[in-house]
């Protein structure tokens, strides 16, 4: 399984590191000549998404993302790579790869603005650690978008098809979880959770509809 991490700015060896412990060798994305149509997968880092967006922008790699993530290739994004893929971005009128079906309002934790933990339950695995940086959520999704997880009510991952996304950062955590969600999505059998996430061929639709 071939798994790029885009890595312009902002924290993708944490992303690698996690990919590794479950047995993936990712693939770091740096310049449009790494972005080869053999990927089963991508992720977008946590950093600053405009900074990321603009980089994305003058490497030009933001067309070629864009054209593939929305033609179906699997992708997950953290915090800043959650506001990469939103359609809609409160306050502002730039989006980047608008891919999914969701509103996102940024740096939206007031006195939390910094950091802070929780844990949570997110759907089909449990409760998680969840560390959230200056981080997004997600104000409302539309079309076949499904909330994953919230805290204190508020939407904190989403999946939409073959996207997935978290406002906070499970890469900074030792839990690898959802990284491991993301990899079922591509098709590998899970370890940790076979009852969960069965192979591919078993599943009648998204992975969470038969619950
Ligand atoms: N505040 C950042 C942004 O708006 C996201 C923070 C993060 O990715 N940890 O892009």
């Amino acid at each position: 399984m071939k798994i790029g991490v885009l890595a312009l700015q902002g924290a993708f060896a944490e992303h690698l590191k996690a990919l590794r412990r479950l047995g993936v060798q990712g693939r770091e994305i740096r310049q449009l000549s790494d972005f080869t149509d053999d990927l089963d997968g991508i992720v977008l880092p946590g950093g600053e998404s405009t900074v990321i967006g603009k980089l994305m922008e003058n490497l030009g790699l933001l067309q070629p993302l864009r054209q593939a993530i929305h033609a179906g290739l699997p992708v997950f994004g953290t915090c800043a790579g959650m506001i990469l893929l939103a359609k809609e971005v409160d306050g502002s009128d730039i989006s980047y790869i608008a891919a999914m079906d969701a509103r996102v309002r940024r740096n939206a934790y007031g006195r939390q603005l910094g950091s802070f933990g929780a844990v949570a339950p997110f759907a089909g695995i449990g409760d998680i650690p969840m560390v959230f940086i200056r981080a997004p959520y997600i104000e409302s999704i539309w079309g076949d978008a499904e909330i994953l997880a919230t805290v204190d009510g508020r939407i904190v991952a989403a999946k939409q098809r073959h996207i997935l996304t978290t406002a906070f950062h499970p890469e900074l955590t030792e839990n690898t979880s959802v990284h491991e969600y993301f990899l079922t999505m591509i098709g590998q059998p899970s370890t940790a959770y076979p009852d969960v996430f069965p192979p591919p061929a078993d599943r009648a639709g998204p992975v969470l509809a038969q619950r």
